[in-house]
């Protein structure tokens, strides 16, 4: 008898040789700066939590509250049934910390993208997008049925070439671009992105999933980070990381906004964020707004993870003998993402287990997500200054094993 499904297995089976097969992991309880996995506590550097909300209390108690009052689902799409005065207060939230006129939330960030950019093109349009945008932009933009030509990461000059080879030839243009890069945590050229979308004629639309209430002076992201208030940019967000919830959002002009109300299919055509996680969303802007400290903290926290990694580094280098440390480094951030890259996926797997046997939890990326593997940290407010020498001793322990823990200990305190 014909199988018409036996090509899965096949499938499967390559994912497997090339240690590109993944599999889900269990946290058990409250998601914080220690989590537990299998019954062992671990340093949690694998969370998008970037403020520390998803287990704060204060969070926990609105989406309760909003629950007991409003019920479980919005039973509908916000057109018809599904919307309710909370929604509201969530969307003029999100326009007041990013300083725009309105906004409008979807429930997820990946719906956000994938409605807005083919409500704002075409087939008769031209879309220019970064090779390291987030999947949710490049389907986004393959789904518009738009023209889509990527350019090389954060390359301004091959950005301009491309403009200048295709403009012409398009209606309109949108240029795409993550804020923060999600797998790499360096921030887009905005200024300059800006500058070629006002000489080209073309509309600009940046994801902040790892910008928003981790950049700029209020939490903003991006956008607040470059000082642009009230530049006309679709500032595309997510409530799922440092908001702690779940559900996306765009905050623009109300002219956009409204706009997006009528055109953007995974907005009309969906149900309607459910009351718990929107109350959860607008708790944690509250949050953010009454403890600014938390930014501050973030930010410190970055910056000494990165100040000891480097060192160790250093460190690594020295040691003779140490074939690991060659393909070894970490790469560029400027955001509460830290990663390091690793020569290939088999390696960034077993590195990210013997981490876990040490309590440390780090994610291993690989290909395809990335071109090239990496162990992906990202920082939290709320981790202490002894999770962090945690996890610097682990990875210390860890990519040192080639040569022995002994020689390495004995170099990192022969230094302080
Ligand atoms: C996580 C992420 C998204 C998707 O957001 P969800 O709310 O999780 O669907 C979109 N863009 C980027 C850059 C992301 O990192």
């Amino acid at each position: 008898m014909s199988d018409p499904y036996r090509w899965i297995s096949k499938s499967l089976s390559t994912l497997h040789q090339a240690n590109w097969y993944r599999q889900v992991q269990a946290i058990e309880g409250k998601c914080g700066p220690v989590v537990a996995i299998d019954g062992q506590s671990m340093v949690n550097l694998a969370s998008n939590d970037y403020l520390g909300l998803a287990g704060d209390q204060r969070l926990v108690e609105a989406a309760i509250a909003a629950t007991k009052t409003y019920g479980t689902g919005a039973t509908g799409s916000r057109l018809l049934s599904g919307h309710r005065a909370l929604h509201s207060e969530l969307e003029a939230a999100i326009a007041h910390l990013k300083n725009t006129e309105d906004a409008i939330v979807f429930s997820s960030g990946y719906l956000a993208n994938i409605g807005t950019i083919s409500a704002l093109v075409n087939s008769r349009d031209l879309i220019l997008t970064d090779e390291y945008n987030h999947s949710s932009l490049k389907n986004g933009a393959s789904l518009s049925g738009a023209k889509v030509v990527t350019y090389s990461h954060c390359n301004l000059d091959d950005l301009a070439n491309k403009l200048a080879e295709h403009r012409t030839s398009y209606r309109r243009c949108l240029l795409l671009s993550d804020g923060v890069f999600g797998m790499d945590g360096d921030v887009c050229p905005l200024p300059e992105i800006l500058h070629l979308a006002e000489q080209f004629d073309a509309m600009v639309m940046i994801d902040e999933a790892h910008s928003a209430g981790v950049l700029g002076k209020t939490g903003a992201g991006c956008a607040e980070h470059f000082g642009y208030y009230h530049q006309p940019i679709v500032q595309m967000g997510t409530l799922s990381k440092a908001f702690a919830s779940l559900g996306g959002y765009v905050a623009g002009s109300r002219e956009l906004i409204d706009f997006l109300r009528n055109r953007a299919p995974s907005w009309i055509y969906t149900t309607g964020l459910s009351p718990a996680d929107t109350a959860a969303a607008l708790s944690a802007i509250a949050v953010l707004k009454q403890e600014p400290q938390r930014l501050t903290q973030l930010h410190q926290n970055t910056h000494y993870l990165k100040q000891q990694l480097d060192q160790l580094l250093l460190d690594l280098a020295d040691t003779p003998d140490n074939t690991q440390s060659q393909s070894l480094k970490r790469l560029p951030s400027d955001s509460a993402i830290v990663c390091l890259q690793v020569k290939d996926a088999a390696t960034v797997l077993r590195l990210s287990e013997q981490l876990k046997r040490q309590g440390v939890f780090i994610s291993a990326v690989r290909p395809p997500t990335v071109p090239i593997s990496r162990l992906r940290m990202s920082v939290m407010a709320t981790h202490t200054t002894s999770h962090l020498d945690q996890c610097i001793t682990a990875l210390s322990q860890t990519l040192g094993s080639d040569v022995g823990v002994q020689t390495l200990e004995f170099r990192r305190c022969s230094k302080s």
